[in-house]
């Protein structure tokens, strides 16, 4: 077998030894399936490719210095898949048949689990499709679910490091009653056109502003976005942000460290207060923001005065980081030991 260097893994895809598969057909959901294929067959009119029928959801599991290994939050993303299935009218995968599909995808692809030593981890990607041979614009008949694991390092090759983010008023990501809190294919698809100007420019990502004002900060690239000032935590509230588990457990330790935290519009003319920001998301769990540049209004705010990250930020990741590894507590019932 050959031999994994975990140390230079990115976040990328690495072929495994198995996926896990489920049919949704006549009305019920089948056996889990273990297949070692890494492609997939189905009918070209399938709903998932023609109308955007398909959502899924990204977690991690982590091998403990204790050699056990912990999944973060599995139910917080399988109820977060119920609630993308049904935005765009799928067949929700049930709590337990999502857990279970993970946590078996997992433990048959355990030889690629990261060691605790590496700073790597197991992604994990649950995926859900409309299936069927159809052109009529209406759910699809029968649905696939498919979870997929890969080992990744961390998420910014340049590792815990403030970079720059750009706000650019020509694009929009989401609606504000569309898509946008629910975690489906489409929404990446309208943002990939100033994804990819953010990236050829040098930022790492492209900060949306709401799409009907465009006056307040919503979502962070594929990440959510919070500010710290005056020992509070900040992040947006709006109707077209995907909720973020890892900003979520972020709220929490914030209060853990006595800090306050809010959930409000966050004006882009406050980004000029923050003494400190990121965007969070399971991917690297803290991106720290170094400047956002306004490339529009001709405008910069410099959050990181050092190019270092800040106090706060730092402190949040490694306390999550600790959770998600096992070297703390989990005071909240947040990690499920693969047994
Ligand atoms: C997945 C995702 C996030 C991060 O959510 P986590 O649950 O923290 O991984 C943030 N924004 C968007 C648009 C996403 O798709």
């Amino acid at each position: 077998m050959e031999q994994l260097d975990w140390s230079s893994l990115g976040f990328g895809y690495h072929k495994t030894d198995y996926n896990v598969r489920c049919y949704y057909r006549d009305g019920k959901w089948g056996e889990l399936e273990v297949s070692s294929e890494e492609t997939i067959t189905m009918h070209m009119g399938a709903t998932c490719l023609h109308y955007g029928q398909e959502a899924f959801e990204g977690l991690k599991a982590f091998k403990g210095k204790d050699g056990k290994v912990r999944i973060f939050r599995i139910d917080e993303n399988a109820k977060r898949m119920i609630r993308s299935a049904e935005g765009v009218v799928m067949q929700p995968v049930p709590q337990k048949l999502f857990e279970e599909a993970c946590i078996k995808a997992v433990k048959l692809n355990e030889r690629f689990i990261p060691p605790y030593e590496s700073g790597a981890s197991l992604y994990i990607r649950p995926l859900l499709l409309g299936l069927g041979a159809q052109v009529g614009v209406k759910p699809a008949p029968e649905y696939l679910f498919i979870v997929f694991v890969t080992p990744v390092g961390p998420y910014f090759k340049e590792g815990f490091k403030p970079t720059p983010m750009a706000i650019m008023r020509g694009y929009d990501r989401a609606a504000p009653l569309g898509t946008g809190t629910i975690k489906v294919g489409g929404n990446y698809a309208a943002g990939m056109i100033p994804t990819v100007l953010a990236h050829d420019k040098g930022y790492s990502a492209c900060l949306f502003l709401d799409a009907k004002e465009k006056k307040y900060i919503d979502e962070c690239g594929p990440a959510n976005f919070f500010g710290i000032k005056n020992n509070t935590y900040i992040t947006p509230e709006s109707t077209s942000i995907l909720p973020s588990i890892t900003n979520k457990s972020l709220m929490q330790l914030a209060k853990d460290m006595g800090m306050n935290v809010e959930r409000r519009h966050v004006p882009e003319s406050e980004l000029a207060e923050f003494e400190e920001a990121g965007a969070c998301g399971t991917a690297a769990v803290i991106s720290p923001i170094l400047r956002i540049d306004d490339l529009d209004e001709n405008k910069t705010y410099q959050i990181s005065k050092d190019g270092k990250p800040g106090k706060r930020c730092e402190e949040l990741y490694n306390r999550l980081r600790a959770i998600q590894y096992g070297d703390v507590e989990d005071p909240y019932g947040w990690v499920t030991i693969v047994e």
